[in-house]
C-alpha cells in the first residue's frame, strides 16, 4: 500500500509533521523529488529538527528511509544531516539511495548563485542550492547518476564533456573562474566513497516491498503551486511537486498510490517570490507571522520571513484537485485562536468578474481576493483530541473550508507535536 503526503499550496503546510506522524505505521518513507532547497520542521521526543534531504521517517527504528531517483541528491548535505540527527540522539537511521538518483555538483550551486547575481532584481529568489541548474543538466543529459560513479571510464569522458560546456558559460557569460576537470573528478570520487554503502536498486526494492505487503509513504516537498507545470510558473521549483510524480520519482506503479493525503495549512504562507492573492501586509501580517507555525513563520532552510495571508479556497481547491487528494490534513489551526474574525478568500476578482477557478499566471497577477469573514473562536485549542470538543466557531471554520475546497478534512493538526492531531471520520 502506498500513501503520499503532499502539499496543496506553496509549501510549508506542515507535511513534515504529518509524515513523521504517519511513519509510525509505515515501513518505508521515500523522498521522490526536490532537493536540499526546502526544509521540513519536525518536533518529536528527540527534539526539534529541520530536515532538508532526509525523509521525515528517520526518527523510527522500524522504517527504511529512501532517497528516490527523482531527488536532486546533495551527497555532502545528506551525510551532514545524517550525522547531525544522530548527534542529537536519534538511532542511526536505515538509509537507501537510488542508484538512479542524480548528484548535485558543486558547480550547480555556483551556477545558481551566478545566475541570480546576473539577473539582479529580476532574480527568481532561488535558495541557491543548485536545484535549477541541476535539473536543467539532468534533462539536457549532462547529469551524473549515482550508478555512473562506479564507472571510471564513463566518468572521465563525461567530466571532460561537461567541463567544456560549463567553461564556455563561465568565461563568456558569468566571467568567473573556470572548472578544472581533475577537481570535478576528485569531487565525484569523494561522493562515490560516501554513497557506496547506501546505494540500491530502489524500484526493485519497492516492488518486492509491495509484494511483501509493506506500507510505503511518499513524502512531497513544496506544494502544488510550485509545480513546474501546474504551479505559478515561472516562480516554481524545478521538479514536479505532485503525488503523481511520486510514481516516477520513486519507481512505483502509479496505481499503487491509494491514499493522497494533501496538506493544507489553516492560513496561507509562502517563502520566496510569486503570486499570492490572499497575502496580507503590515501589522496584521507581522502578528500572524510571529504567532505562526512553531515559533514563527521563517523558512526552515533560509530563515527568510515567510509571506503570510488568509486561507485561500481557490488556490487550495485547485491544489487538492491537481494532487488528486483522497483526503486533507488541515494544519496549524491552533495559531488562529487569537483572531476575533477570520477572513477566508473564496474567489478572485479579475477584470471585474469573480471566479473560483485558479487561473494561469498572467491572469492570476490581476486577481484581487474576495473574502468571506468568519467569526473566530478566541481560545487556545491545543491539547484537544476530539472533534466534538473543538469550539463551535472552530468547527464552523473547518466545515466552511471543507465545503469550499470539496475534499474531506480527515485530520486536524492543532500543534507541532506528533500527538497534536484530531482524526475525523473513519480513522
Ligand atoms: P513542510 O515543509 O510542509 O513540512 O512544513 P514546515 O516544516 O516548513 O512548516 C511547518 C511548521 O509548522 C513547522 O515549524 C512545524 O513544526 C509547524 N507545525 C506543523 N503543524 C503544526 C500545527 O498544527 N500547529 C502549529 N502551531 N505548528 C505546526
Amino acid at each position: 500500500m502506498v500513501k503520499a503526503v503532499v502539499g496543496a499550496n506553496w509549501g510549508d503546510e506542515g507535511k513534515g509533521k504529518i509524515t513523521d506522524m504517519l511513519a509510525e505505521n509505515a515501513d518505508i518513507v521515500i523522498r521522490f523529488q526536490g532537493g536540499a532547497n526546502a526544509g521540513h520542521t519536525i518536533k518529536n521526543h528527540y527534539g526539534k529538527f529541520s530536515l532538508h534531504t532526509l525523509p521525515s521517517g528517520v526518527f523510527y527504528d522500524h522504517t527504511t528511509s529512501i532517497i528516490g531517483n527523482g531527488v536532486a541528491l546533495d551527497i555532502k548535505k545528506l551525510f551532514q544531516e545524517m550525522k547531525s540527527v544522530v548527534d542529537q540522539g536519534v538511532p542511526q537511521p536505515k538509509i537507501l539511495v537510488s542508484d538512479r538518483a542524480q548528484v548535485v555538483m558543486s558547480y550547480h550551486v555556483l551556477f545558481d548563485q551566478y545566475e541570480e547575481e546576473r539577473l539582479g532584481k529580476k532574480s527568481f529568489g532561488s535558495t541557491k542550492s543548485g536545484i535549477a541548474p541541476f535539473y536543467s543538466d539532468k534533462y539536457a543529459k549532462n547529469g551524473f547518476q549515482v550508478s555512473d560513479l562506479f564507472d571510471e571510464e564513463l566518468l572521465e569522458e563525461k567530466v571532460q564533456r561537461i567541463c567544456e560546456i560549463k567553461n564556455v558559460m563561465l568565461e563568456h557569460l558569468y566571467h568567473k573562474p573556470l572548472l578544472n576537470p581533475a577537481d570535478i573528478l576528485a569531487e565525484l570520487h569523494e561522493y562515490r566513497e560516501l554513497v557506496e554503502p547506501y546505494t540500491a536498486d530502489i524500484s526493485a526494492y519497492l516492488h518486492q516491498a509491495l509484494l511483501d505487503g509493506r506500507t510505503i509513504l511518499l513524502e512531497g516537498q513544496l506544494g502544488t503551486l510550485r509545480d513546474p507545470d501546474h504551479g505559478i510558473y515561472p516562480m516554481v521549483t524545478s521538479s514536479s511537486t505532485l503525488a503523481a510524480y511520486g510514481a516516477i520519482g520513486a519507481g512505483l506503479p502509479p496505481y499503487e498510490i491509494k491514499q493522497i493525503i494533501t496538506v493544507c495549512k489553516a492560513y496561507s504562507s509562502a517563502v520566496g517570490a510569486g503570486e499570492f492573492v490572499s497575502e496580507i501586509f503590515g501589522d496584521e501580517a507581522e502578528e500572524l507571522r510571529k504567532r505562526g507555525g512553531d515559533g514563527g513563520e521563517y523558512g526552515a532552510t533560509t530563515g527568510r520571513p515567510r509571506r503570510v495571508g488568509w486561507f485561500d479556497c481557490v488556490a487550495s481547491r485547485y491544489g487538492c484537485m491537481l494532487q488528486g487528494a483522497t483526503e486533507v490534513a488541515f494544519t496549524v489551526l491552533d495559531v488562529l485562536g487569537y483572531l476575533d474574525e477570520i477572513p477566508v478568500c473564496v474567489g478572485y476578482e479579475i477584470d471585474g468578474d469573480v471566479t473560483t477557478k485558479f487561473p494561469t499566471t498572467a491572469r492570476l497577477k490581476k486577481a484581487k481576493p474576495v473574502y468571506k469573514v468568519l467569526p473566530g473562536w478566541k481560545c487556545d485549542i491545543t491539547g484537544i483530541r476530539t472533534y466534538e470538543e473543538l469550539p463551535e466557531n472552530c468547527r464552523s471554520y473547518i466545515e466552511f473550508v471543507e465545503k469550499q475546497i470539496g475534499y474531506p478534512i480527515t485530520m486536524i493538526s492543532n500543534g507541532p507535536g506528533r500527538a497534536d492531531i484530531i482524526y475525523r471520520g473513519q480513522h
